[in-house]
């Protein structure tokens, strides 16, 4: 099936360029010239599925692109974003990054360099859709991780990990999409259940207690990286 994306810009020009390039490329693209009309696209059931990926433009007539991303989380948690920011000041890019932004291209921008962008975040989400999908049938695989939601158990390198509820459900949020960078407050939200009641190094100290497990598994790979200022991604280079 074709790959649908939602494409949230306010300037029709930039929009109609977007729009031509997936079109052209196989992809079906729809376009919300604001985030209200966004968030009711993606709300809207559609016979195609969901959307595999939004494109957001950062300056937005009724609200901020990063504000509607936590919105359309909010709908779909697993939608992935490309931002598109008229400044290409620093902060931009990092306060993107660390909302779990999956991408982002700085205006002006070649619709060539775009679907690029985009070919490449649902190539990375495919590949990690597809690790989690197999691995549980065949013990002893290369795969580095299998979850299995009915046991809530991890296997790390064929063996089955003794993790607390909460380092479980850390794994399993960055494992499911790995190479993916989640900041503290994002993992706070998606993994404890008071968020509000726990502390900043709550999660460092999980993340501690983590990869101590991973290590007495095997003591050659790291797999959990710290990206520092920004937080935790579980490599997806192996
Ligand atoms: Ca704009």
């Amino acid at each position: 099936m074709q790959a649908r994306i939602l494409v949230v810009e306010d300037e029709p020009a930039i929009a109609d360029t977007i729009v031509y390039a997936l079109a052209t490329e196989g992809f079906v693209p729809h376009w919300s010239a604001n985030a209200q009309a966004a968030i009711e696209a993606a709300s809207a059931p559609s016979l195609s599925g969901p959307f595999a990926l939004a494109i957001l433009d950062v300056g937005l007539p009724d609200q901020n692109g990063f504000d509607l991303f936590r919105r359309l989380q909010q709908v779909d948690p697993a939608l992935p974003a490309i931002f598109l920011t008229a400044r290409t000041s620093e902060i931009d890019r990092v306060v993107g990054l660390e909302l779990g932004a999956d991408d982002y291209v700085a205006k002006p921008f070649s619709p060539r360099e775009l679907i690029a962008r985009v070919r490449s975040v649902l190539r990375r989400i495919k590949r990690s859709q597809a690790q989690n999908v197999a691995p549980a049938a065949k013990p002893g695989a290369q795969t580095l991780f299998a979850i299995d939601d009915e046991r809530k158990q991890i296997r790390f390198r064929g063996r089955s990990l003794d993790l607390s509820r909460y380092e479980y459900r850390l794994l399993k949020v960055l494992a499911e999409r790995p190479g993916r960078v989640y900041s503290r407050d994002e993992l706070m939200n998606l993994v404890w259940d008071d968020p509000a009641a726990s502390f900043d190094r709550t999660v460092d100290a999980h993340i501690k207690q983590l990869r101590a497990k991973l290590r007495s598994v095997d003591a050659t790979l790291d797999p959990i990286q710290t990206h520092r200022g920004l937080g935790y991604s579980l490599r997806d280079d192996h």
